[in-house]
């Protein structure tokens, strides 16, 4: 059975015919893929940093760019919390289907988790209901099993900012719904149909 990653669940919604070029017939197209490194060099860098590894060499190879949005990161007060884990897989089953990802790191203090997640580039529009936000805290949730409370924390490294989210059992009601829909218009769905209001930017457009 598919373990449906935030990724999946957003494509679909995006435009299931693009979901199924992606995850069914699993063609994947270059993309342009400058923006991409600086996350994924500091997103490698805080892993070994949280992890307590020697990072001096692999700091004097960022630049300036790079440098800034590392010591942001580094003075972030949700990156001073007690480390758990980083790059952390999580899953969970909610009904009858299977979701999760890796979350970039869990900390927390005396009375809550933080679910950590590093964005170079911009936050979610709707951060409290984007599907990473709600597959992390649901899979974090069913995981972590005393008393502490439970959030999910956007640092926001382009503005220097973050955004908080706490789990409540309003939203856990409502993600559990949210995710179940989704899920089982996936695994129901006979035709996987185009949803051409986003075809300009669509790395499948030249054979859609
Ligand atoms: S080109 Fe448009 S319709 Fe085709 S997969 Fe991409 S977004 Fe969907």
């Amino acid at each position: 059975m598919d373990n449906f990653s935030p990724n999946m669940l957003k494509t679909f919604k995006e435009c299931p015919k693009k979901y199924y070029f992606r995850y069914v017939q699993k063609i994947s197209v270059p993309q342009k893929s400058a923006p991409f490194e600086k996350g994924k060099k500091i997103h490698a860098l805080a892993n070994y940093y949280l992890r307590g590894d020697d990072i001096s060499k692999l700091e004097k190879t960022l630049n300036k760019d790079e440098l800034a949005v590392w010591e942001s990161l580094k003075s972030n007060e949700y990156f001073q919390k007690t480390y758990i884990n980083s790059e952390y897989n999580l899953s969970c089953k909610i009904n009858d289907y299977w979701v999760g990802g890796r979350l970039d790191a869990l900390v927390k203090d005396d009375d809550r988790y933080y679910i950590l997640d590093y964005k170079t580039g911009s936050i979610p529009q709707n951060p409290e209901f984007d599907f990473q936000t709600i597959v992390y805290l649901l899979a974090a949730d069913k995981f972590l099993k005393d008393s502490k409370e439970l959030s999910f924390v956007y640092i926001d490294l382009k503005n220097n900012t973050n955004y908080k989210i706490d789990l409540t059992g309003e939203l856990r009601e409502k993600y559990t719904g949210q995710i179940t829909a989704i899920c089982k218009q996936i695994t129901t769905a006979h035709d996987f149909c185009k949803n051409t209001k986003c075809c300009k930017f669509c790395e499948y457009n030249k054979f859609c």
